[in-house]
């Protein structure tokens, strides 16, 4: 079971949280469980670093910013062990939660947990801080924001656990953020493969990495809410979203309970900047010129245009960085002005990049000229565009998000009816 920021939010909240694992530990489980930190903890934390030292060093950010989850893990155990459970806190280090490659951005490389394990055998409940982990040198590390999710699968496959509950404030993965679209229904089921693509495109619902190692070790995720009653459907009977693999996808539509359609869901990300050097000589080697010196800086570069070369051997290049690295994107390509020989760089960060997916894009035409005609009826012009196999992206003004993810919803007949909207 993984909570988010807003069910740990207090110590009433995670009186309902310990509630609930109670109750799921009664219907007959051992029961591990995942937290955040409470809801705006961490950004605070992040706030107080930058105060700190605008040029933090990420192991010392990381022994800073992973404390929130410490508070709310300590606090879950002693909720639990104040209603008469057997519970105790595992952090990062104590499992120990292994890590490689950068800090702040950390990737889980496994989870030996024999201990822990033998404790649940005993029937205490496992109570682990989100987000942090140990690396090689064992220094404390974090995994990225949104990365108790990626704690919660990580736990969950070294567990070999029947099944990840991550509980969050909605009730599920709807077909849109369904704080945008009020239209937006719940999703029955989606495929690892579509859930990976729409989290990497701005679903923040699930972290994108959970989800690539929740397809990689097979582990059975369910996202359904922790804001319910006692009478609410329990989790067992499924009442949320599962992320499933393709066959037990086939499976539910055979028996009725999926609809394919066409687009599953549509996402969008206001995080991203544009970037545009023009006149940019029209030759092998100029655009590698561009890129190499942002790659070295880690920076990741998304969408990418070239246009066509203009007559004198000259072309304008396009593509967008995240904002956070906009202005370190801008100075290292400045500085290689002369090497990359272009002309002028314009950047703007009101831009916004709206994704539909869905795995019936593979066989079926026409689901980009759908969203193309849609946006242009709403007078939404399009200023780059990208696909892969099960998604396309287009990037817009950052001022018609909103209308237009309402459109696209529309357009690919995901608005729910009247009666099930009620
Ligand atoms: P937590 O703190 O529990 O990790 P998050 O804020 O990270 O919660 O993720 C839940 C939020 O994700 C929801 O409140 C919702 O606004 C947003 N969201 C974005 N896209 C979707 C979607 N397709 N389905 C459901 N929720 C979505
Ligand atoms: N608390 C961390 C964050 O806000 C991790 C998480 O909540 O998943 O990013
Ligand atoms: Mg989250």
């Amino acid at each position: 079971m993984k909570f988010g920021g807003t069910s740990m939010a207090g110590t009433e909240r995670i009186r309902r949280v310990a509630n609930i694992v109670r109750r799921q530990q009664a219907a007959g489980h051992e029961v591990a469980v995942v937290v955040s930190a409470m809801a705006g903890e961490t950004d605070r934390l992040v706030g107080f670093c930058r105060e700190a030292n605008a040029l933090y060093d990420p192991a010392e950010y990381d022994v800073v910013v992973a404390s929130g989850e410490q508070v709310t893990a300590g606090l879950l155990a002693l909720t639990l062990q104040s209603m008469g459970c057997k519970a105790r806190s595992w952090l990062g280090w104590q499992l120990p939660v292994r890590t490689v490659e950068a800090h702040a951005k950390a990737r889980v490389a496994g989870i030996d947990a024999p201990e822990m394990i033998a404790s649940l055998e005993r029937g205490e409940i496992a109570v682990i801080p989100g987000f942090q982990g140990i690396s090689d040198d064992g220094r404390l590390t974090t995994l990225g924001r949104g990365g108790s999710d990626t704690s919660a699968v990580a736990v969950a496959a070294a567990i070999k656990a029947d099944r990840c509950d991550i509980y969050t404030d909605v009730d599920g993965v709807y077909t849109t953020d369904p704080r945008i679209v009020a239209k937006a229904h719940k999703l029955k089921a989606v495929t690892y493969e579509e859930m990976l693509e729409l989290a990497s495109v701005g679903a923040k619902v699930l972290q994108t990495r959970s989800v690539g190692l929740a397809m990689k070790e097979g582990v059975r995720i369910q996202v359904l809410s922790s804001f319910l009653g006692d009478d609410a459907i329990p989790a067992d009977e499924l009442p949320g979203t599962l992320i499933v693999s393709d066959e037990e996808m086939d499976q539910l539509v055979e028996k009725g309970d999926m609809e394919r359609q066409l687009v599953t869901g549509i996402a969008h990300d206001k995080n991203e900047a544009k970037v545009i050097l023009t006149r940019v000589p029209d030759r092998p080697g100029a655009v590698a010129n561009i890129f190499e010196p942002l790659a070295a800086a880690s920076i990741n570069v998304d969408m990418i245009i070239q246009n066509v070369g203009r007559d004198k051997g000259e072309t304008d290049v396009t593509f967008t960085v995240p904002q956070a690295d906009l202005a370190r994107a801008q100075a290292l390509l400045e500085d290689k002005r002369d090497v990359i020989g272009y002309n002028r760089i314009i950047t703007d960060s009101k831009i916004a990049k709206i994704s539909v997916v869905g795995v019936g894009m593979k066989s079926h035409a026409g689901v980009a000229s759908t969203m193309f005609r849609a946006l242009s009826d709403r007078g939404i012009n399009i200023q780059a565009i990208s696909t892969s196999e099960i998604k396309i992206s287009v990037m817009i003004d950052e001022d018609e998000t909103e209308l237009a993810v309402r459109v696209l919803h529309t357009a690919y007949g995901l608005d729910a009816s009247e009666e099930a909207a009620e």
